[in-house]
This record gives structure tokens, C-alpha cells and sequence, in this order.
């Protein structure tokens, strides 16, 4: 993954790549299956990507372009200029992304490059593009994205980044929920009733104005967690930052009557509460990373919460 001066790497529902920094994530929707993910630069639309899920049958390429670049060109058409619209221009050969691509550009009232590609491993169709104005360097940025670009993880975890904030999850749990605003970033990923937290609130010398970082743990927890679990703070370095390691027991654990009932009715133990939150003064924020997990997710938690990136850029 080559990484590029001034810009920013994206992790998202397995797909990796980078783009200026300067561009906005301002819209991501959907899932792994179908998504769409689009970056603006001062409110003109600058990237987009799009995936879908092809679970079964031949995936005839040519024939998508086809018919995504006639849709396009009617509604490049009703912007009021002529439209013109080139396929196979080799804004990146398919031996330079390892998957075999096909790529377009238009030029009407903006110009566009585009590429799309059908991925055997993750079943995925996906289409990314890249759109400025005919002064700007488009191409180079659309090069820019397109070399970048992977669409699945190796392995069993993937990474995520957005707006400065970088971990890996692994990939049977689902992302049921995130939160992206500025000062407050947050991820929910779920394994049946198990659950993985991770996030960034900032600037932190607002937050901590009058609060010790205790205090800031018990209000992110939230009033349902605190009230859930016997949790344990304690004072601990992490990731080179003053932090607090959490450490916590379902109350009702605490009944063998409950423990009981529950094995019956679930088979599984009740959850703890795992946590780890620290002040990251080089960016001015609080990085947090939870989990509501069953004993032997431990290893996999302490990963998780390992792999989050606060201030270190490079990557
Ligand atoms: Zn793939
Ligand atoms: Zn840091």
C-alpha cells in the first residue's frame, strides 16, 4: 500500500485505500454485502465507491459497464453539455491492481475516471470514481485511489480507519454501529450478544477541563454498562499514554440462581466487561476500546484493543 504525502487512508467493510487528505467522508452507507462510501472536498462530490454482493452466477464485466455508463450518460446529458464518454483508457493497467478492471472516463460539465471490477474471493462488483473539473488534476488523483485500493483483507481481521481514527476488527464480528461526527467517533461491532467498542472523543483538553479521566470513563460507559457491571479501574500506561485499564463482572454473575437460569437459557456465561481508555496528548484526544465478551474472546479483544492508532501517522 503505497502511502502519499498529504493523504489519508480509509478502512472500511474490508476495503483499504488512500485519498487527499483534504477530501471529506461524508456519506457511508450500507454494509459489507452493498455500500457505498463518498468523500467531498468543500461540498463538490470528489470520490465515490460502491460494492455489492454477486453470490451467485457469472459476472459478465463489459455488460455492467454497459449499462452503468449509459445511466451515467443520461444524467451527465441533462447538465446541458455535450457529453463524451471513453472506455479502456488505462488510467491503471490490470497488472498494476492484480484484478482484472475495466476503467472509463467522461468529460461533460466535470470530468471523471472510473474503474470496475468483479473480486472472485469477495464475491464483490465494485465501482470506484474519482470526479473534478477540467483545470484539475483528476487523473492523477483518480491513479492515486485506484493503485491504492484493495477490496478484501487477507487474513482474519480488517483494518478500519476514518478521520484519524485506525484499528483492526476481525471479520466474523459485524460493525452494527458507527457514529461519525467531529470531536466523537465510535464503532459497535457484534458477535451474537457480545460486543466490541472502539472510538475517539476529542479535543481532550476540553473534555478533562474539570474531569478527572475516571470520571470521563464512567460517562462514555454509559449509565446501562456502569449499572450492568462491577467495574474496576485502575491507573495503567497504554499505548505510551497516561489510560485506565477496566475491568468488570456482570452483577448478576454474582447469583448462582441467575448463573443458572442463564446457562439454561443461553448455554453461555454471562459477559464481562473489558476496557481500556487513554489520553493521546500529541492529538489531543481520548481513545477508548471495549468489549462485552465471553471469556475466550479475551485474546481476541486484547488485539483489538492493541491494534487501535492514536497519534503514530505512519503506516
Ligand atoms: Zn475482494
Ligand atoms: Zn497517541
Amino acid at each position: 500500500m503505497p502511502a502519499v504525502k498529504g493523504s489519508q487512508f480509509i478502512g472500511w467493510m474490508g476495503l483499504t485505500f488512500f485519498v487527499p487528505e483534504n477530501w471529506d467522508l461524508v456519506h457511508a452507507k450500507g454494509n459489507r454485502f452493498d455500500g457505498y462510501l463518498r468523500f467531498d472536498e468543500d461540498g463538490v462530490t470528489r470520490c465515490e465507491i460502491q460494492w455489492t454482493l454477486v453470490s451467485a452466477g457469472r459476472v459478465i464485466l463489459d455488460e455492467q459497464v454497459e449499462h452503468y455508463l449509459k445511466s451515467l450518460e443520461q444524467m451527465l446529458k441533462k447538465q446541458g453539455k455535450p457529453v463524451t464518454i471513453r472506455k479502456n483508457i488505462h488510467i491503471v493497467s490490470r497488472k498494476q491492481v492484480k484484478r482484472n478492471v475495466r476503467d472509463f472516463m467522461w468529460q461533460a460539465n466535470t470530468v471523471g475516471y472510473g474503474m470496475m471490477w468483479f473480486c472472485e474471493d469477495c464475491r464483490r462488483a465494485l465501482v470506484a470514481q474519482v470526479v473534478g473539473y477540467e483545470h484539475e488534476p483528476v487523473k492523477d488523483w483518480a491513479k492515486q485511489v485506484f493503485l491504492s485500493l484493495s477490496d478484501h483483507a487477507d487474513g482474519d481481521w480488517e483494518t478500519w480507519s476514518v478521520y484519524g481514527l485506525r484499528f483492526e476488527a476481525p471479520k466474523g464480528w459485524s460493525m452494527s454501529k458507527s457514529e461519525i461526527m467531529p470531536g466523537k467517533i465510535r464503532f459497535v461491532f457484534r458477535l451474537g450478544e457480545y460486543e466490541m467498542v472502539v472510538g475517539r472523543y476529542g479535543p481532550a483538553s476540553v473534555l478533562l477541563k474539570d474531569k478527572k479521566l475516571e470520571e470521563f470513563a464512567v460517562e462514555i460507559l454509559g449509565k446501562e454498562t456502569v449499572e450492568r457491571f462491577n467495574i474496576h479501574y485502575r491507573n495503567e500506561s497504554l499505548h505510551g499514554h497516561d489510560g485506565m485499564d477496566l475491568v468488570g463482572k456482570d452483577k448478576r454473575a454474582k447469583s448462582p440462581l441467575h448463573v443458572f437460569l442463564r446457562r439454561l437459557k443461553t448455554g453461555n456465561p454471562f459477559p464481562q466487561f473489558r476496557g481500556w481508555l487513554w489520553q493521546c496528548e500529541q492529538s489531543n484526544r481520548v481513545y477508548f476500546a471495549f468489549g462485552l465478551i465471553a471469556p475466550e474472546h479475551e485474546p481476541l479483544w486484547e488485539q483489538f484493543a492493541n491494534s487501535v492508532r492514536c497519534h503514530e501517522l505512519e503506516f
